[in-house]
């Protein structure tokens, strides 16, 4: 049921939304970072191409055409804050905001379809949310394409990889992602959107599952940071 609007202009008096970067409180027309902080943010500029550092690590594992990240990720960055935030500090609007800015690096060539990597069900329920929903169905929204997070599935949870290089990534994460309903992918720009890209093992794994369901489907990629390194 949706909230009536006095209940939320109150509740937003009483608890003010605070930057996700300084924990202040945000004025009037600022969403999930402050203008402040917003301009601390490593935003990478790096337009949505097949040739660059994003598209090129994703290419090595998987056939992906163009990519692009808006932020630069390091553990010491604002980036990583606002990130942590989004997934475990229960603020799903920041990934809103991530969205909004995001958007315009990919209106020259919008896909039809944007699709988060999904979570595994248990790994759902113990967060409450997937941190790529608002922001997948914003980007979807402001490029006009259709979000569709029913169409690639996670049906094996995979263990915490923080600790394996690539290839044991790419391993433990190749076979846990299957589609439903291929004839939606076929012929269409399917974008795949994930949080930080590290090895790109988990979005080149459902990368390749895409092109495996079906080859015409092209397949692109954005995410929120990139950790190059
Ligand atoms: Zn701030």
């Amino acid at each position: 049921m949706a909230r009536l609007p006095f209940i939320s202009t109150l509740s937003r008096l009483l608890f003010p939304e605070t930057c996700a970067v300084c924990g202040r409180p945000l004025t009037r027309g600022e969403e999930a970072v402050c203008n402040a902080c917003l301009q601390e943010l490593p935003f990478t500029g790096i337009p949505f191409t097949s040739d660059n550092a994003v598209a090129r690590r994703l290419q090595a594992l998987a056939p992906v055409e163009k990519a692009t990240a808006l932020m630069w990720y390091g553990k010491d960055r604002p980036s990583a804050k606002v990130i942590r935030l989004l997934k475990y500090g229960n603020r799903p609007r920041i990934g809103r905001a991530l969205a909004r800015h995001l958007a315009p690096y990919l209106e020259d060539d919008p896909p039809d379809l944007v699709i988060p990597v999904p979570l595994h069900p248990r790994k759902l329920r113990a967060r409450g949310y997937n941190q790529l929903e608002e922001f997948g169905r914003v980007l979807a929204g402001r490029l006009g394409s259709t979000y569709a997070d029913d169409l690639l599935v996670k049906f094996r949870h995979t263990p915490s990889q923080t600790r394996h290089g690539p290839w044991e990534r790419w391993k433990n994460v190749a076979g846990t992602f299957k589609i439903n309903n291929a004839g939606r992918l076929c012929g269409r720009k399917v974008l795949i959107v994930d949080d930080v890209l590290t090895t790109g093992a988990t979005l080149g794994a459902a990368a390749s599952v895409i092109r495996e369901a079906c080859p015409s489907a092209r397949i692109y990629a954005a995410v929120m940071a990139f950790n190059y390194f």
